[in-house]
């Protein structure tokens, strides 16, 4: 969704809008994220300060993770807040060194036009834990039979010795 800033220029911009599920597209870099589970309602507040604009908005709703530990999927709320600072470009570096000392995002913009969709996609990615776990004791994959271990108990976790033992140990069970 592309806004044009101009439309803000002599006043603030109130926009509040949902995205429903088929919104977001996979990330070829990133698969933790999976989708939104249900409609994300979006809120965003634009207003010119000079020659910059301030974003403000929040996110709210439900996505739907991967588990690092356990592979498996699983719904996340989302609750997000941000505030994002957009300057024309090109602007001095050092003003870019000042404007980081905040706890704003700042982007530099070449034209009057955002996608507002790349920030929304940044903003929940930015809310999403660095390690995503379906629950905080996630018992994850058996290294050795890749059994889930949330959901069944495999023979590999009591036994000890060398992987390569313990596979023949399996071979032999199997018989
Ligand atoms: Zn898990
Ligand atoms: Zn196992």
């Amino acid at each position: 969704m592309i806004f044009d800033l101009k439309t803000a220029f002599e006043n603030p911009v109130n926009l509040r809008f949902k995205l429903s599920p088929d919104w977001w597209k996979a990330d070829e870099y990133d698969n933790s994220v999976l989708g939104l589970d249900t409609d994300m309602d979006v809120s965003i507040h634009i207003k010119r300060a000079g020659e910059r604009y301030i974003l403000e908005g929040s996110l709210l709703g439900r996505l739907i993770l991967r588990c690092d530990r356990c592979i498996e999927p699983f719904r996340f709320d989302l609750k997000t807040e941000f505030r994002w600072f957009l300057v024309p470009y090109p602007k001095q570096i050092q003003e870019e060194i000042e404007l980081g000392k905040d706890d704003m995002s700042v982007v530099f913009i070449s034209e009057d036009e955002i996608e507002l969709d790349d920030i929304i996609r940044a903003e929940i990615y930015l809310a999403v834990p660095m390690k995503i776990l379906c629950k905080e004791d996630c018992a994850g994959l058996c290294p050795h039979c890749g059994r889930n271990l949330n959901k069944e108990k495999c023979i590999c976790k009591k036994s000890s010795g060398h992987p390569a033992f313990m596979k023949l140990k399996d071979l032999l069970n199997n018989q």
